[in-house]
């Protein structure tokens, strides 16, 4: 009796694994609900060549050592409560265990580095989660399919970090040519990277102003950096057909799946998965300002070379925000950068209405302003150009 009664029966959990769990749960990554056994996470592997430049990341489970200390010489119950902050928040039933091995990363925790103490056991069963937000999110989709009886679905992953005028041109461009776009925004992954509420206010800003809704579904990937340059891609294409998308996307430089693509170094991987999955990619090239074209290119498309090009590189664009510098109108719309300097430099003004009044006339009726209209105006004003 002893023994039962000291079995494990529940594990604490983080916001992230919560995420991941759920996506696990509606059978995102192909696993029909289930979290891996030993052998299931092997086989998941073997059937990917890894390119030496991407950690091979697999989908074994183990509790976070930061929040259940050392569990590994415990009995496990076969069904495991999840808890997240004190509240009940899932279950794993069928529960079975098996040794760490920290030669993988796993997608639980794919950007920390864990030393040999701290690994935990790893958990295989049947996930369920009691609130799963994508559950729902998929279930409006599926909906959305049906209404719109859209046959030709394709995703895109979106790493708008800030949102561009490429962005822009890669999802009028896959729009064109779908019934459906399906756009997974996605985390950011370098240090300096957007906060994802600002992010997420940015894109439906723009899509709700200028996409056509009724063509667009957008997932929010909150708190998942599955899609970290370094990571196995093969996520994304799971990810994308287990939404329903029968092609997906990617710009040539996108990071992960681009550099795993065009490196040409596991492209069978890819194809292999591609077929596995009815999943057609379609690689974007990449678009840049050219300043003789004086218009956006593809680099594949424009003659002069890249001495002309401007590209359009968030972490530059992301320096100059955070230095509290407007980005080119070229680069990024104005409405844009004018959301993302007033979310990063709040209270930056003794008195933003004394240069608002000052700089633009009114027709008399005092409104107030705050430092997001003096942004989008002072834009407009940068780019009047002056003539005697
Ligand atoms: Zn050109």
């Amino acid at each position: 009796m002893e023994s039962i009664k000291n079995k494990i029966k529940e594990i604490k959990i983080t916001e992230k694994e919560l995420s991941i769990l759920s996506l696990i749960e509606i059978n995102s990554f192909n696993t029909n609900g289930y979290l891996p056994n030993k052998e299931e996470v092997f086989k998941e592997f073997n059937s990917a060549t890894i390119d030496k430049n991407i950690s091979a990341c697999t989908l074994a489970f183990s509790p976070n050592y930061e929040l259940n200390n050392d569990i590994k010489n415990y009995q496990f119950n076969n069904e495991i409560t999840l808890i997240l902050n004190d509240k009940k928040v899932g279950k794993i039933t069928q529960a079975t265990t098996f040794d760490n091995d920290k030669a993988y990363t796993n997608i639980f925790s794919a950007n920390t580095c864990k030393l040999d103490k701290e690994l935990n056991p790893c958990i295989a069963g049947k996930v369920e989660i009691f609130n799963n937000e994508f559950k729902k999110v998929k279930t409006t989709l599926n909906n959305k399919i049906k209404k719109n009886n859209a046959k030709k679905i394709t995703a895109l992953i979106l790493n708008a970090d800030p949102i561009t005028r490429a962005h822009e041109r890669m999802l009028r461009w896959t729009i064109d040519k779908a019934d459906l776009v399906i756009i997974f925004v996605v985390e950011g992954y370098d240090t300096n990277s957007l906060n994802f509420q600002a992010k997420k206010e940015c894109f439906e800003y723009y899509a709700k102003n200028f996409l056509p809704l009724e063509r667009i579904f957008p997932v929010y990937l909150k708190n998942i950096d599955l899609f970290s340059p370094y990571l196995d891609p093969n996520y994304e294409c799971l990810l994308a057909s287990s939404f329903g998308a029968n092609k997906l996307v990617i710009g040539q430089n996108h990071q992960g799946l681009g550099l795993f693509y065009d490196n040409n170094l596991a492209h069978t991987a890819i194809d292999e998965l591609s077929k596995k999955t009815g999943l057609e990619l379609i690689v974007l090239p990449e678009f840049v300002f050219c300043n003789k074209c004086n218009v956006m290119v593809s680099t594949k498309s424009c003659p002069h070379g890249a001495h002309h090009h401007i590209k359009y590189r968030s972490s530059m664009i992301r320096e100059m925000l955070h230095s509290g510098l407007i980005p080119p109108t070229v680069l990024v719309r104005k409405e844009i950068s004018a959301k993302l300097l007033a979310h990063l430099h709040p209270n930056r003004f003794k008195n933003v209405q004394m240069i608002y009044d000052g700089l633009f006339p009114s027709n008399g009726i005092i409104e107030k302003r705050s430092d997001e209209d003096l942004y989008k105006e002072l834009i407009t004003l940068y780019q009047t150009s002056y003539m005697i």
